[in-house]
């Protein structure tokens, strides 16, 4: 993909761009709305320059910035990997957790959402043991046993299997550095995890408590319950 600030001021892309959009949650097209002109450009030779998009799918404006590649008496050549000024805030139902930890997933997540990846590992191990110290010895295995299949299942690659489940669930040192694909992997495994463990455990409970009371309400025959199973998931 390449852009362009022609000598006319008309901004071209060759291929058009879509990004997750943060105000939707859509991943959307981006369609051009605004560009420094060549001349401000030509004249001041920054290094970056500002550019203004408006979502496809809800038409909040999305800011974006590329670097300066060339200057020619043509066009300016801006390069392709654009940086979103604007990041999108990863979601998670934070009402099913326990204040404490919500308010260090919240942090972990933010940190994810800045691009601090080794911040977020850090993080990520510090919110996991504060789980797990909460939920029971024997959570970390069970943790750690569908962290593991999760990744085997969406065939993540060997190493990256491994720096997740260090940064996760290593006792001792620094959490390992992550790259960005890493980070991206080790965010949805987290979310998973706390999804798995806060999130469906507690619709179920309250799923189960519904079909119980009916249960009695009705027939008078409660619906035996597999009890060890649902607490299984807690
Ligand atoms: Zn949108």
């Amino acid at each position: 993909m390449a852009l362009y600030v022609n000598f006319d001021n008309g901004f071209d892309l060759t291929e058009p761009i879509t990004r997750m959009c943060p105000h939707c949650g859509t991943h959307a097209q981006l369609l051009a709305v605004a560009n420094p002109s060549y001349e401000v450009l030509a004249q001041t030779r920054p290094k970056h320059a500002g550019l203004l998009f408006r979502c496809a799918a809800c038409n909040e404006p999305r800011f974006l910035r590329a670097a300066v590649r060339t200057i020619s008496a043509e066009r300016v050549e801006l390069a392709p990997n654009l940086v979103e000024v604007e990041r999108v805030r990863e979601r998670f139902q934070y009402g099913y957790l326990p204040d404490t930890i919500e308010q260090l997933l919240r942090e972990t997540l933010d940190c994810y959402s800045l691009g601090a990846h080794n911040a977020f590992a850090t993080m990520c191990r510090r919110t996991t043991r504060a789980a797990l110290r909460a939920l029971g010895a024997t959570t970390k295995t069970r943790w750690q046993d569908t962290l593991l299949e999760m990744l085997r299942v969406c065939e993540v690659d060997a190493v990256t299997t491994s720096t997740v489940d260090a940064v996760l669930f290593a006792d001792d040192g620094d959490p390992p550095a992550v790259t960005p694909d890493e980070a991206a992997v080790l965010v949805e495994a987290v979310k998973d995890l706390f999804y798995q463990s806060y999130v469906r455990s507690e619709k179920l409970r309250a799923a189960m408590k519904m079909r119980r009371f009916f249960a009695e309400e009705g027939s008078g025959k409660v619906t035996p319950i597999d009890r060890e199973g649902w607490r299984e998931l807690a």
